[in-house]
């Protein structure tokens, strides 16, 4: 392992690498937030480098996040989310966004950075209804036999699946989706998988934020619409289909869609969508 830096920000716990930047800990510093270190600080300047607006972007799916959310609890009923890559608690999160429309949902976070868990024991400890755990998205089935987990959802009901923000982490040579299959497999009819990822429609900024990416983590691929639609398995994706953020609107269908030149660059860089196994 590389040897601890010595943070300038919190005090670092002494399991944490904090020499190399993390995913978790860059997003947190795009989003504003406290818990990151020089070395994501710089992470994150990278992607400013290149996408002076990474951090809208990054805020926009935050919103997106949220939006998703509400349809899934109150258009869809759902009361329980697995989130995997779940992140820091930085902004409103799936448990606050979901809670507050019904208090009786619940949530099993996961991450693969162990910084979240430090993070959301203190911040979850007097919330029975949210639970978070380390595990990894690549070993599907470790996150489906975690009693923890287990013991917190009930997989007879339909969960809602949150990929959000995820699968741009990874090639496609790792077939992501085959990992969500596994994982959408083990759940109940009637659940749902929702997603947000980078895309490709051949724009100059969306090129620009696969570089700062690959520069700063070493990864953050972006990807074709219809590969997007792909990672739904072939789902039926609910209205408005798979589209860019500012213009997703699943709760409302006949909201004032803004036409895609009418967006900004920056608006052009994610897309999301849900959709329904039956
Ligand atoms: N889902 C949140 C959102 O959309 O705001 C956070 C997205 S953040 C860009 C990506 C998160 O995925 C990070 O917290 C990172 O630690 C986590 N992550 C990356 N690879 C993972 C893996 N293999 N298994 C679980 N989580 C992973």
């Amino acid at each position: 392992a590389a040897p601890m830096a010595t943070p300038d920000g919190p005090e670092a716990p002494p399991e944490f690498d904090t020499s190399q930047p993390t995913i978790a800990r860059v997003y947190d510093a795009l989003l504003g937030g406290k818990d990151n270190f020089a070395a994501d600080r710089e992470g994150a300047a990278t992607y400013l480098k290149y996408v002076p607006d990474a951090g809208r972007c990054a805020i926009d799916n935050r919103d997106a996040l949220v939006k998703g959310v509400q349809y899934l609890v109150r258009e869809a009923e759902i009361d329980q989310f697995l989130d995997i890559g779940s992140g820091l608690p930085t902004q409103k999160n799936t448990h606050q966004a979901a809670q507050e429309l019904n208090p009786g949902v619940k949530v099993a976070y996961v991450d693969n950075d162990p910084i979240v868990l430090a993070h959301g024991r203190a911040l979850l400890a007097t919330n029975q209804s949210t639970i978070v755990v380390t595990a990894d998205l690549r070993e599907p089935q470790a996150i489906l036999d975690n009693q923890e987990i287990k013991d917190h959802l009930d997989f007879s009901r339909p969960i809602a699946l949150m990929i959000v923000g995820i699968h741009m982490h990874f090639h496609d040579d790792e077939k992501p989706d085959e990992w969500v299959r596994t994982l959408m497999n083990a759940l109940a009819p009637g659940s749902y998988l929702f997603i947000t990822d980078f895309v490709d429609t051949g724009e100059p900024l969306q090129k620009a934020m696969e570089q700062a990416g690959l520069e700063s983590l070493g990864n953050g691929w972006i990807r074709t619409p219809e590969r997007i639609e792909q990672h739904f398995l072939g789902l039926p994706i609910i209205p408005p289909g798979v589209d860019f953020l500012a213009r997703w609107f699943p709760e409302d269908p006949d909201a004032d869609i803004p036409d895609v030149d009418e967006l900004q660059p920056y608006q052009r860089i994610l897309m999301a969508g849900i959709a329904k196994k039956g």
